[in-house]
């Protein structure tokens, strides 16, 4: 059975591996589908379109959108999408320019407590200028020692409620799932099982993205635990969701990921659940 990974990123976002080291590493790991994506942006496609040509691997052209849904941050992946679309690539560019603007704010709350020089020691962490995350404040805080992991920054700073946090308005769920169809692609719910909000408002969720025209939903993801399995392929099977899979891997030794596996084990579906890849 081939191995699927449809969640993963690289320098173009806050991955620290380039797409060319990104693809060899997968081919090392038996991948053989691997997508490619990086947050808000499609610019380490082409390199790794070049890396996985001739072998192999056969790269998804993909890419993590964030949007704000009811005053949540939410991601959606599409697979599949056509980079040179102008419609996805004119809505991702605006993303990104809310980054630059979200990171001073950010790097201003940090000072505000203490922490000095967070917007260049962030930037210095930033392969591409334009995608300037919360992943890449969390690595500087790490290196000058105020905190041990990248995991533990985020809990005690980064996130909702915590002090270097700062509100974000990203693009709207209807505006990022034109923008995926748009580029010919298909839409998933990213690890849907991690977002802070509970039952009731993930299924509403699950049904305004299904009645948008969302096809999938992540059933198998390195983002949350494995015991979520279970009812998230219910949720996938209920709303007339399609399953992918995904590593979301990032770094090496960072979360304890690897590509093409959650927690060293084959990322295999529930026999209930449709693949994504069910109509490639
Ligand atoms: P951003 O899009 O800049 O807000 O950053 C989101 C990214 O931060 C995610 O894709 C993860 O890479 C990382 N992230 C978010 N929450 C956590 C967490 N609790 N622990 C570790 N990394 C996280
Ligand atoms: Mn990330
Ligand atoms: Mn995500
Ligand atoms: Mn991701």
């Amino acid at each position: 059975m081939p191995v699927y990974d449809l969640h993963s990123h690289s320098t173009a976002s806050d991955g620290v591996l380039s797409p060319v080291a990104l693809v060899h590493r997968a081919i090392g790991q038996g991948v053989d589908f691997l997508a490619l994506t990086d947050h808000d942006e499609l610019a380490g496609l082409a390199a790794a379109q070049q890396a996985a040509s001739g072998s192999r691997l056969r790269l998804v052209q993909g890419v993590e959108v964030s949007i704000t849904w009811h005053r949540s941050t939410v991601h959606i992946v599409g697979l599949h999408v056509d980079p040179r679309e102008p419609i996805l690539r004119q809505g991702l560019a605006r993303n990104r320019a809310g980054r630059r603007e979200r990171a001073q704010r950010m790097a201003d709350a940090l000072a505000r407590i203490g922490i000095p020089g967070a917007l260049e020691g962030a930037y210095a962490h930033a392969v591409n200028k334009d995608l300037i995350g919360r992943t890449h404040f969390a690595r500087f805080l790490v290196e000058t020692g105020v905190v041990k992991d990248v995991k533990t920054v985020f809990t005690k700073y980064l996130v909702q409620g915590r002090p270097g946090y700062v509100p974000h308005e990203w693009a709207s769920l209807r505006e990022a799932l034109n923008w995926i169809h748009a580029a010919g692609g298909q839409a998933v719910l990213a690890h849907p099982g991690r977002y802070r909000f509970g039952g009731e408002k993930l299924r509403l969720l699950l049904s305004e993205f299904r009645d948008f025209g969302g096809e999938g939903m992540e059933v198998i993801t390195g983002s949350h635990g494995q015991d979520q399995v279970p009812l998230l392929a219910d949720l996938a099977v209920r709303h007339g969701l399609l399953a992918s899979v995904g590593s979301d891997f990032h770094a090496p030794g960072e979360g304890g990921r690897e590509l093409g596996s959650v927690q060293g084990k084959p990322m295999r579906l529930p026999e209930r659940c449709t693949p994504i890849w069910s109509r490639w």
